[in-house]
């Protein structure tokens, strides 16, 4: 409703006040579905499905999400799927989703300038003959200082306290990230050079129904 009245004529203050109403709204529907999210992750009600699904397919559908968000910080927002990457894979493509929108859209708060680039490469068979498959979402943010990359994947953690105000979020992203990664069978983990960027990334292992390419 509030995107209907931005629609229309207003005056600067009205739109300014409609603005308002529109991203508070945002906040506190993604602050709701987090903590949803979350508490069905604790309680151990989160199903998650294994079915074959087109990762391509859910890369771009992630990216699609975002695509204007990162236009809007006239950031590029790239994706590369490496040679071997199977065209589709097992699990839940729902919540793989959730996990690349949720990368992506860190990516995009916390850079000014520059690109960010999601990708996906085969590492090959591991130690049981499975595949793994390395995602990762690069960006040329702020970075994260060595001392606080720890504490990121626990609820509620942000890097200090001055990141709610400039940046806003409840620090449940990552934590919400890391259950659904751990519950496919992967690890998530991150590197950055604080000023430089950062890179989130996580493997899972390949449970592929069709053969490699
Ligand atoms: P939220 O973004 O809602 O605060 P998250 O759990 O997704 O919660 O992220 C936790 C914190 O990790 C963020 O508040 C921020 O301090 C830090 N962070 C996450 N992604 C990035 C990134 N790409 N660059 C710099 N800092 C990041």
């Amino acid at each position: 409703m509030s995107g209907l009245l931005l629609d229309t004529d207003l005056s600067i203050e009205q739109r300014e006040l409609a603005e308002t109403i529109s991203t508070s709204g945002d906040s506190l529907l993604g602050l709701i579905n987090d903590i949803l999210d979350f508490s069905k992750i604790e309680s151990g009600k989160l199903e998650l499905e294994q079915r074959s699904f087109d990762l391509r397919e859910c890369i771009e559908n992630a990216l699609d999400v975002l695509g204007a968000k990162a236009a809007e910080k006239h950031l590029d927002l790239v994706s590369w799927i490496g040679p071997g990457v199977p065209p589709a894979i097992v699990g839940d493509s729902t919540r793989l989703r959730q996990v690349i929108i949720n990368l992506v859209g860190n990516a995009i708060k916390f850079t000014a300038t520059g690109d960010i680039l999601v990708s996906v490469e085969n590492l090959g068979p591991a130690e049981d003959g499975r595949h793994r498959l390395h995602f990762s979402v690069r960006d040329t943010g702020i970075g994260i200082p060595a001392d606080r990359m720890d504490r990121l994947f626990k609820t509620f953690s942000q890097v200090d306290s001055s990141t709610t105000r400039q940046y806003g979020g409840s620090g449940l992203g990552l934590a919400i990230c890391k259950k659904i990664v751990e519950r496919h069978g992967g690890q998530i983990g991150v590197h950055s050079t604080p000023g430089e960027g950062a890179s989130f990334s996580f493997t899972l292992p390949d449970r592929e129904e069709t053969p490699h390419a």
